[in-house]
C-alpha cells in the first residue's frame, strides 16, 4: 500500500520547502519530493549565489576607494576562483541548514521525480532507479521554473550563457553582452562591470528595470553609464554568429556587436512538464503556467500550485507567501490572498533598487490623482558617511479631495542598502497608511532610513531637512 500523508509536495524550492515547513509546523504529515537539492533555484542557482557574487563586487568597489577613507591598500584584483569557492560555502551552509530544519520538523523528503497521477496519488521515479507511490489528502505542485532563451541563442556554455552558467564561471570574459535589463540582467551587468568586464546591456523595451519607477530606473541607468556599461534600449536582436573566440550579436538597424560571451537574461519559464499533468485535469495555460485561483487552488479539488509554476511574480518570497496561503487553505483557515500589486521587490545591482506598490506612472495609469515627493541620498548623513550617496527615495501618495497627500500608494527607492530599508515602506503601503500616519513615526539618526521619513514628512507640507 502507498504511504499516506496529509500533504504531498512536488518540488523542494522556496515554494515547496516553505509549504513543507509551514505545514509541518501546523502538525500536518508532509512528504516532500525533490530530484535535485532542496532549496531549488533560489538557493543553488538564483537569489543566494547571485547575491553572493554581487557582494564580492561590493567589497571590490569598497576596497578600490579605501584611500578616500584614509585606508591605504594596493589596487584590488578579483580572484574569481576564491569568490566562487566562498559563494559555494555560503550556499552549502544554507543547504545543510535547510536539510536540518526539514528533518527537525519530521518532513519525509524523498529524492526523486514526482509525477501527479490524479486524486491524491503521486508516483515517484526515485533517483536510485526504483519507483514508489505516495498518497496525499492534499497535493501541492511546486516544480518551479528554468531559464528562458530566445530563438537563435542556444545555450552552449561558451558563447551563450544563462544565469545557471554565469553562476559557475571559472574565468571572466573580457567582453559580454547581457540580453534583458530586468532584475537579473541588471544584476549580472552590474556584477560583471564591477569586476572589470566590458558590458553591453541590450533591452527591447524603451527603459531598463520595467516595474520600477522611471526616476529610480534613471538613477541606475546613469550609474551604469558612468561605470562604462553600454546600455542600449529599444533594440531588436535577431541572432548571433559565433567565430573562433568571439561571437557577433546581430541587431536590427545597427552594426553587429562582437563579444566574448552573451548572457541571455529574458526571464524564466514554468517547469510544468516535469509533473506529468496531461490527462489529470490540472489546467495549464498556453505558456505552461498551472492555472490557480487566488488561494492557489488548481482546477482539481485537493491540488494546489505555488511559486514560479504559476503566473505570479517569480520571486522566492512570493513562493513562500503562496505556500502559506495554500497550507492555510488546506487547514480550512480562510487565508488572505497575496496582494500581488503591493509585494516587495528587491534588486541587488549597484545602486540597489527596492519598491512596493505603485510607481508614479502606474498610479496615474490606474486613474489616481497623485502627489509625489522625492529626496536624494546626498542630503542624508549616513549615506555621506558610508560614501555612497547616489540615489533617492520617492513616495507616491493619493491626492485627497482638498488637494493634500493622503494614502501611501507606493514607495520606490534606489541607493545604498535600500533592499534592507524597504520593510517599513512595504508596511506603510500594505497597511494603506496615510502620509500623516507614517510621518508621525521617529527614524533613528543617523540612518539611511531617515530619508524615507523625510520624504514622507515633506508630503505633509512640513519637511524637516529637505
Ligand atoms: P524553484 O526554486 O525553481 O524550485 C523548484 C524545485 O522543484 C527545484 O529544486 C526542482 O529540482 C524541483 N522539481 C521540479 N520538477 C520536479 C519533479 N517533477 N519532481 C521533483 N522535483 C522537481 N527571487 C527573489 O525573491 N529574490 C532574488 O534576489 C532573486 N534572485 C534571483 C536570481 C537569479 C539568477 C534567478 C535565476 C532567480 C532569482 N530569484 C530571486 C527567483 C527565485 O529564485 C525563484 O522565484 C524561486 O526559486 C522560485 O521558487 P519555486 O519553489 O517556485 O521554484
Amino acid at each position: 500500500m502507498a504511504d499516506q500523508f496529509d500533504v504531498v509536495v512536488i518540488g523542494g524550492g522556496p515554494g515547496g520547502y516553505a509549504a513543507a515547513l509551514y505545514g509541518a509546523a501546523a502538525g500536518l504529515s508532509i512528504c516532500l519530493i525533490e530530484y535535485d537539492k532542496v532549496g531549488g533555484t533560489c538557493l543553488h542557482r538564483g537569489c543566494i549565489p547571485a547575491k553572493e557574487l554581487l557582494e564580492s563586487a561590493h567589497v571590490f568597489r569598497t576596497v578600490a576607494r579605501a584611500g578616500d577613507f584614509g585606508v591605504e591598500t594596493t589596487s584590488p584584483t578579483m580572484q574569481l576562483a576564491t569568490t566562487m569557492e566562498r559563494k559555494q560555502r555560503v550556499v552549502d551552509a544554507l543547504w545543510k541548514g535547510l536539510e536540518g530544519v526539514l528533518k527537525g520538523r519530521k518532513v519525509t523528503t524523498i529524492a526523486g521525480t514526482g509525477r501527479y497521477r490524479g486524486g491524491g496519488t503521486v508516483e515517484i521515479e526515485l533517483n536510485d532507479g526504483s519507483s514508489q507511490t505516495v498518497e496525499g489528502r492534499s497535493v501541492i505542485l511546486a516544480s518551479g521554473s528554468v531559464p528562458r532563451t530566445i530563438p537563435g541563442f542556444d545555450v552552449d556554455g561558451r558563447f551563450v550563457l544563462t544565469s545557471d552558467e554565469v553562476l559557475e564561471l571559472d574565468a571572466l570574459p573580457r567582453t559580454a553582452a547581457v540580453i534583458g535589463a530586468g532584475a537579473i540582467g541588471c544584476e549580472f551587468a552590474s556584477f560583471l562591470a564591477d569586476v572589470g568586464v566590458q558590458v553591453t546591456l541590450l533591452e527591447g523595451l524603451p527603459k531598463i528595470l520595467p516595474g520600477a519607477d522611471a526616476d529610480v530606473a534613471n538613477v541606475v541607468l546613469r550609474s551604469f553609464k558612468k561605470r562604462g556599461i553600454d546600455v542600449r534600449t529599444g533594440v531588436r536582436i535577431t541572432g548571433h554568429e559565433p567565430g573562433e573566440s568571439t561571437t557577433r550579436v546581430q541587431m536590427e538597424g545597427s552594426e553587429p556587436l562582437e563579444v566574448d560571451t552573451v548572457v541571455v537574461s529574458v526571464g524564466r519559464r514554468p517547469l510544468s512538464e516535469s509533473l506529468g499533468l496531461d490527462g489529470t485535469g490540472v489546467e495549464v495555460d498556453e505558456r505552461g503556467f498551472v492555472k490557480v485561483d487566488q488561494t492557489c487552488r488548481t482546477s482539481v479539488p485537493g491540488v494546489w500550485a505555488v511559486g514560479d509554476l504559476i503566473a505570479t511574480p517569480a520571486l522566492a518570497h512570493i513562493g513562500f507567501a503562496e505556500a502559506i496561503v495554500a497550507i492555510k487553505d488546506i487547514l480550512g483557515e480562510s487565508p488572505v490572498p497575496v496582494d500581488y500589486g503591493r509585494v516587495p521587490w528587491a534588486i541587488y545591482c549597484h545602486p540597489e533598487v527596492a519598491f512596493a506598490g505603485h510607481s508614479e506612472e502606474s498610479a496615474r495609469e490606474a486613474g489616481y490623482d497623485v502627489v509625489v515627493s522625492k529626496h536624494q541620498y546626498r542630503g542624508n548623513g549616513r549615506a555621506m558617511i558610508v560614501g555612497d550617496p547616489e540615489g533617492l527615495v520617492k513616495v507616491i501618495a493619493a491626492k485627497t479631495d482638498d488637494g493634500r497627500a493622503g494614502q501611501v500608494l507606493g514607495v520606490h527607492m534606489v541607493g545604498p542598502w535600500v533592499t534592507e530599508q524597504l520593510g517599513q515602506a512595504y508596511l506603510a503601503v500594505n497597511w494603506e497608511a496615510t502620509v500623516d500616519e507614517v510621518a508621525h513615526y521617529i527614524q533613528p539618526h543617523p540612518t539611511l532610513s531617515e530619508l524615507f521619513g523625510e520624504t514622507v514628512m515633506a508630503l505633509t507640507g512640513r519637511a524637516l531637512h529637505g
